[in-house]
């Protein structure tokens, strides 16, 4: 069959544009990936009203591309947001975020429970950018003695990693109203399904889509979410500090969010499965699952949450020597960081997340050395809890 070709294209040319019309003249039904570093101008007049800041076309991919608008436009509508960006990582979203809104000379209030990677942004990158980060506990109390008129931004985790405490949303925006801080919850543990801390009052959310939104462990991104004004000024840092988000991960991510209602629903109800079997161990002295009507946060987590999650952690009896015992021994979970993803997962945090930082750190992050965090995934529930069976034995 003969092609259409330009009529005098070299073998050059032809390979690098023929077949591709296709996808001008049909709607595929799943997205394409735009996987193209640049864009053309139609002229040079559309390049000029671009400079100016009035085109809104894509031009270059660290800028904005289709895939990436897509992703953005599927996690603005789920957390409820007017606008949202994705960004290379969790911890680009984070840092971009941030940046946007503190500068030199300003000061963050956060909670004292945080991912182990934003503790050591905050430990050791912010103060040599001038910018002090101040701590309070997960209940906010001291928020009224430590606020400053330097003070910015109020930034929560919840529910926290690895230990599954809960930072009450409502108080959270109510603080941050009174003393005009721009708040920024981290979602990642309970996912847009689970809660949508800006219905709340919370002014965004940042994410890390490597995990839940993503869902299948095979991509690293993240996503900030917010108000117009706020995701523009987080896209300018974006554009300047290089943390974009690629077009075949944005891919993967779309892919990923289509199924996210259905597998956290799934892995909500497995995780519940498994901390019930955990709690009646006699080897198990303490499981940290908001679902536990034993846990410090269960009445809060039915309040502010519309399912309990699938991380959750546990505590040996044995301590360190038997935790590391118990995750040498497991089969179905694999023992590997992250969470999120279709696979169960075994983490010591003290190893992974929670690396690099002092004992007192970790006291007051909450974690023991003992602590084993999972991450329940979509296997049946009888073989994950035959796996702990065994694991445990
Ligand atoms: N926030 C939380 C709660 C996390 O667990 C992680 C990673 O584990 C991050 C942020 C950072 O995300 P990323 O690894 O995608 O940069």
């Amino acid at each position: 069959m003969k092609k259409k070709t330009g009529p005098r294209w070299k073998a050059s040319t032809r390979a690098i544009h023929v077949g591709e019309e296709k996808f001008r003249r049909s709607a595929p039904v799943a997205p394409p990936i735009v996987r193209s570093s640049t864009f053309t101008f139609s002229s040079t007049a559309e390049m000029k009203r671009w400079a100016e800041g009035r085109s809104a076309a894509y031009i270059y991919t660290r800028y904005g591309n289709p895939t990436l608008t897509i992703a953005e436009e599927k996690i603005a509508a789920l957390e409820g947001a007017p606008a949202a960006i994705v960004t290379a990582s969790g911890m680009a979203a984070i840092s971009s975020a941030l940046l946007a809104v503190v500068r030199s000379g300003e000061e963050i209030l956060a909670t004292r429970q945080l991912y182990g990677g934003t503790y050591r942004l905050f430990r050791d990158i912010f103060p040599r950018l001038g910018i002090r980060v101040q701590y309070v506990e997960n209940d906010l109390a001291g928020v009224e003695r430590l606020v400053s008129p330097q003070t910015r931004v109020l930034y929560i985790e919840t529910p926290t990693n690895p230990t599954l405490r809960l930072v009450n949303l409502r108080q959270a925006a109510r603080l941050a109203r009174r003393f005009r801080l721009f708040s920024i919850v981290d979602n990642t543990f309970a996912s847009p399904i689970l809660q949508n801390p800006l219905a709340l009052g919370l002014d965004a959310v940042v994410h890390s889509a490597t995990k839940f939104l993503g869902g299948h462990s095979d991509l690293i991104a993240g996503a900030v979410a917010g108000p117009e004004a706020f995701i523009e000024r987080v896209r300018q840092m974006v554009i300047y500090l290089g943390g974009s988000a690629d077009p075949g991960a944005a891919f993967l991510l779309i892919r990923g969010l289509k199924t996210l209602e259905a597998r956290v629903r799934q892995q909500c109800q497995t995780a519940l499965a498994v901390a019930r079997y955990l709690a009646r161990h006699p080897r198990v002295a303490r499981v940290h699952y908001p679902g536990l009507p034993s846990h410090p946060d269960h009445r809060l987590a039915r309040r502010q949450m519309r399912g309990f999650g699938s991380m959750l952690a546990f505590d040996l009896k044995g301590g360190l020597p038997a935790a590391r015992r118990f995750c040498d021994r497991v089969r179905v979970f694999l023992l590997a960081a992250s969470l999120g993803g279709v696979e169960s997962l075994a983490v010591l945090p003290i190893y992974s997340s929670h690396y690099r930082m002092s004992r007192a750190e970790l006291h007051a992050a909450g974690v023991s050395p003992g602590t084993v965090r999972l991450s329940i995934g979509l296997e049946d529930p009888a073989d994950l809890i035959a796996d702990l069976e065994q694991a445990l034995s």
